[in-house]
């Protein structure tokens, strides 16, 4: 046996690392130029993040201009979730990591994503028991493979305590885009689109549960969903989203 000098274990690691990166050098996660950090994004990306930070609205959690500041658009506010928590506002560099993630099968951007949603959402996580992903349309999922609300999810649980159980809720039957719908309409198009799995209605009785999904715009399917799960008599319902859509977030910031 020859000795290890003392320093060599480290060399051999940094080493190792230096040729990774010759041969994967870093890329942002958004337009996958060159960046100097593995999982991060160029300066140009994140400037064009919004991500939200306090102040926001305790329900909603939409941003504020300040703390204390009264938001007339949700006094009269008569969800069925209790709070919910967004990453980011749904504008550019947001809009081109959920393209990614559900389009171009980059399903490495969820972890970096869900670590993102776990920094805002930390208060309805630490609360939580179980964690369950807006589901797709079967005929959806198989095309697509993955559900990029349940990657999302799946990280969270392995990032907090909380219990991952993506086969709870179903999506019954398929839904229009609604993209170009009114929300008289999209409320119409998501309603009764939901139901619990018979088999596994006792593990939501009681529980507090975190609904999680990659944008949110109107809130017409979280409603949708909520509505279900209620039925089941569940403690209380947070969600947790990547990117919300609000008033003033329409279009790049
Ligand atoms: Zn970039």
């Amino acid at each position: 046996m020859f000795p290890i000098k003392k320093n060599f274990i480290p060399k051999l690691k940094q080493a190792g690392s230096s040729f990774s990166r010759f041969i994967l050098p870093p890329r942002c996660l958004a337009c996958e130029s060159l960046t100097a950090n593995q999982g991060g994004l160029c300066t140009n990306c994140f400037k064009k993040m919004a991500f939200i930070t306090r102040p926001f609205n305790d329900k909603t959690g939409d941003p504020l201009p300040y703390e204390d500041a009264i938001d007339d658009v949700h006094l009269q506010d008569k969800t069925a979730y209790r709070k919910m928590r967004a990453a980011c506002l749904y504008e550019e560099t947001a809009r081109r990591l959920i393209t990614s993630l559900k389009y171009k099968d980059r399903l490495d951007l969820a972890q970096h994503m869900a670590r993102l949603m776990f920094l805002n959402g930390q208060d309805l996580l630490k609360q939580a028991d179980i964690i369950i992903p807006v589901p797709l349309y079967k005929k959806r999922l198989t095309k697509r493979r993955f559900n990029q609300a349940g990657e999302l999810a799946r990280h969270l649980a392995l990032q907090s305590n909380c219990h991952f159980h993506p086969d709870i809720l179903k999506r019954i039957r398929s839904t229009k885009q609604q993209t170009r719908l009114s929300m008289h309409e999209r409320l119409k198009n998501v309603e009764g689109a939901f139901h619990i799995n018979p088999e596994k209605r006792q593990a939501i009785k009681g529980r507090k549960i975190i609904l999680v999904d990659d944008v949110v715009t109107t809130g017409a399917t979280i409603e949708a969903c909520c509505r279900a799960l209620l039925r089941d008599n569940p403690c209380y319902i947070d969600v947790l989203c990547f990117a919300k859509v609000v008033d003033y977030a329409k279009g790049p910031t």
